[in-house]
C-alpha cells in the first residue's frame, strides 16, 4: 500500500516540477535565440550552458511523466554535444533549428494537461506483523512430527497436512514444507493448488543441480536436503516470510537537481526505503557517517565535483569500500558510462527511470549490500554479531541510556555442560545446539536488542530501554523455552539448558563493568546448580558479592 501522504507530496512535487520545466524551457529558448543571432564566433561557454540545461531536464522530465519531452531534449543535447566535440562549430542555422525545436517542446508542454501525467504506481504490501507464522507440513508421519515439534519450539503455528484430506487450516498457511522425496509429486501439486499464496519449501534426498532446478521450476523458494538442519530451515523460513527483523533499507541520493532528487526520495519512501538527499557533493562524507546508507545513488554531472570524482573520494576511505555506488544519470553514452565506471562506482542506472525500476534496482542492491555487511560483521555459524563488535554496541547503548535516562541491560548466557553434548553426540550436534539457541534468542528478543556470540557456547545480549526486572522476566521465559526445546541428534532427542547473568546500566557506568558483572552473575547461576538466571548485585547494595 502506498502511503496517501506520500502520494500527495509526489503530486505536489510534479506540479512544482511542471513549473520548473516551463521556466527552464523558457530560459533555454532565450539562450538558443541569443546564440542563433550571433553571426560571428559562438562562445563555447554559452553552448555548454545550453547543453547543461538540456541535460538536466532530459534526465528528469521522464520521471515526472514527460517522457517524450525528455527524449526530445536528450536528442538536442546529444546533437549539441556532438557538435561541440567536433571541430566544426554549430552554424547559426543549426542553432535556429534548435530554437524552433525548443519552441515546439515548450508549446507541447503547455498543451499537455497535468492530468495526462500518469505514472505506474507500485503496490507494496507491508511485511507480516508480529503475528504467529503458520507453517503447513506435507511429509510422512515421522518427518512431519519432527519438523513440527522443532518449529513449534520457535513459536510457529504448525499444521500437519495429509495428501488426501481436505484441511481448512491449509489456506491460512504462510509457508508449506513438502517432502518431495517421500510424497508423490502429483499429490503435493494437488495440495499446493489449494494454497496458492503459501511459500513453498521442498525437501529432497538429492542435492544435485538437477534436483534444485526441478525445485525452482516448481516454484520452490526454499530447498533443503535430508536430514533437514532445523536451524537453517528456520532461518530460511524467517527470510522467506520476511518477518520484521530489519531496519528499512537506506539510500543516499546525491543529485544537484533538487526536484528530481526529492522525487526519488519520495518514490523510495513509498516502498519503505529511507533516503537522505544531498544536492551538494561536498556534504557526502558527513552524511555517509551520520546516515550509514546501504547504497549511494550518484548523479554524474554535478557542478563542482562530478559523480565519478565523488565516487573516488568515497572509495579513498576503507570504511566505505563495500558500499555500492550506483550512478543514476542521464548519461546514455555507453563510452562515457564505461569511463565513469572505470574510475569508481559499481553500476549505472539511466535516467529517466520509472518508479518501479528505481525501487526494484535500489531494493536489490540494498539487500545485497546488507547481506554482505552482515556476513562480514557476523559470526558464520549463528549469524549473530561477532565478539569485537559487541563491546562497541554496549558502549553505544550505555551512552544512549545516559542520554535518554533509561536503563539498558547486558545479558551473558552460557550453555550448560556443553562439553558433554559434544562428547556424547559429536561436534556437529554441538554446533546445531548453538544455532538452535541463537535462533531462539533472535526470535524471542526485540528488534532493538543486540545479540552476539561471545565465544563457543556463550552469548551476550544487550537490551536497551529495559529494566533489570524486565530483563530477568524475558530471559527467564527464554530459559524455560530453551530447556523444553527438543534437540535432535540422529534418532535421539535430548534436552539441554543455559545459565544466564544480567547486569544493568543503573548499577554500572562503563562497558567493561557491565560485562564483568553479567559474567559474575552468570557464574553464580552455574554455581547455584545451572539452568537459571541470576542478577548482578548493585555495587552500592549491601548484598554484594558471592563470597
Ligand atoms: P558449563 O556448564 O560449566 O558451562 O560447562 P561447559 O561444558 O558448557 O563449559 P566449558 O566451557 O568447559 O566447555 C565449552 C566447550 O564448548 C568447550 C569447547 O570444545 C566447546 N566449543 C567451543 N566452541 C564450539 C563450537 O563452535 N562448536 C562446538 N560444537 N563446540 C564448541
Ligand atoms: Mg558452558
Ligand atoms: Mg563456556
Amino acid at each position: 500500500m502506498v502511503d496517501d501522504n506520500v502520494q500527495a507530496k509526489l503530486a505536489a512535487l510534479r506540479e512544482q516540477y511542471r513549473l520548473r520545466l516551463t521556466h527552464d524551457l523558457q530560459t533555454l529558448l532565450a539562450q538558443a535565440r541569443e546564440l542563433s543571432t550571433h553571426d560571428q564566433g559562438i562562445d563555447p561557454a554559452s553552448l555548454e550552458t545550453l547543453r547543461q540545461g538540456l541535460h538536466r531536464n532530459a534526465g528528469s522530465a521522464g520521471t515526472f511523466g514527460y517522457a517524450k519531452l525528455g527524449q526530445e531534449m536528450r536528442e538536442l543535447e546529444l546533437w549539441l554535444q556532438a557538435a561541440m566535440e567536433s571541430d566544426i562549430a554549430p552554424t547559426t542555422s543549426m542553432l535556429t533549428a534548435m530554437y524552433h525545436r525548443l519552441e515546439e517542446i515548450l508549446r507541447e508542454l503547455l498543451e499537455t494537461p497535468d492530468a495526462a501525467v500518469t505514472e505506474a504506481r507500485n503496490s507494496h504490501e507491508l511485511a507480516s506483523g508480529e503475528r504467529a507464522v503458520s507453517v503447513a507440513v506435507l511429509a510422512e508421519e515421522e518427518v512431519s512430527d519432527h519438523l513440527i515439534r522443532s518449529l513449534k519450539g520457535f513459536g510457529y503455528t504448525c499444521h500437519k497436512l495429509s495428501p488426501s484430506a481436505e484441511d481448512s487450516s491449509m489456506e491460512a498457511a504462510d509457508a508449506v514444507i513438502v517432502d518431495a522425496a517421500r510424497i508423490d509429486e502429483s499429490q503435493w501439486k494437488a495440495t499446493l493448488e489449494k494454497m496458492p499464496s503459501a511459500m513453498l519449501i521442498l525437501l529432497s534426498d538429492d542435492g544435485g543441480f538437477d534436483a534444485r532446478l526441478h525445485a525452482v521450476r516448481h516454484g520452490a523458494q526454499g530447498f533443503f536436503i535430508h536430514p533437514v538442519d532445523v536451524p537453517s530451515l528456520e532461518r530460511g523460513l524467517r527470510h522467506l516470510i520476511n518477518l520484521p527483523q530489519q531496519d528499512p533499507y537506506r539510500a543516499l541520493i546525491v543529485d544537484d537537481d533538487v526536484e528530481l532528487a526529492e522525487h526519488f526520495r519520495l518514490t523510495l519512501k513509498s516502498a519503505g526505503i529511507e533516503s537522505r538527499v544531498i544536492n551538494e557533493p561536498r556534504a557526502a562524507l558527513q552524511v555517509l557517517r551520520d546516515f550509514v546508507p546501504d547504497l549511494v545513488l550518484i548523479d554524474i554531472n554535478m557542478p563542482g565535483c562530478s559523480g565519478p570524482e565523488l565516487a573516488r573520494i568515497i572509495r579513498f576511505d576503507d570504511d566505505w569500500l563495500k558500499i555500492p555506488l550506483i550512478y543514476l544519470s542521464a548519461e546514455s553514452n555507453a563510452r562515457r558510462q564505461a569511463q565513469a565506471l572505470a574510475q569508481a562506482g559499481d553500476d549505472f542506472l539511466v535516467k529517466p527511470i520509472t518508479d518501479v525500476s528505481l525501487i526494484a534496482a535500489v531494493t536489490a542492491r540494498a539487500q545485497r549490500s546488507r547481506q554482505l555487511s552482515l556476513a562480514l560483521a557476523r559470526d558464520g555459524l549463528t549469524g549473530l554479531i561477532k565478539h569485537p563488535a559487541i563491546k562497541e554496541l554496549i558502549e553505544i547503548e550505555l551512552a544512549r541510556s545516559l542520554r535518554t535516562q533509561s536503563s539498558a541491560c547486558v545479558v551473558m548466557i552460557d550453555i550448560d555442560r556443553f562439553k558433554s553434548i559434544n562428547d556424547t553426540y559429536g561436534h556437529a550436534t554441538g554446533d546445531y545446539v548453538i544455532r538452535l539457541l541463537a535462533n531462539l534468542l533472535r526470535q524471542r528478543l526485540r528488534r532493538v536488542d543486540h545479540i552476539g556470540r561471545y565465544g563457543g557456547e556463550e552469548f551476550v545480549a544487550i537490551l536497551p530501554a529495559c529494566s533489570l526486572i524486565q530483563a530477568r522476566d524475558v530471559v527467564e521465559r527464554i530459559r524455560q523455552n530453551f530447556a523444553r526445546l527438543d534437540c535432535v541428534a540422529g534418532a535421539q532427542t535430548f534436552h539441554t539448558s543455559f545459565s544466564a547473568g544480567i547486569s544493568c546500566t543503573d548499577d554500572w557506568g562503563d562497558a567493561d563493568g557491565l560485562l564483568e558483572a553479567a559474567d559474575r552473575a552468570m557464574y553464580e547461576a552455574k554455581q547455584n546448580g545451572r539452568d537459571q538466571v541470576c542478577l548482578a548485585h548493585s555495587p552500592q547494595s549491601p548484598k554484594t558479592g558471592e563470597a
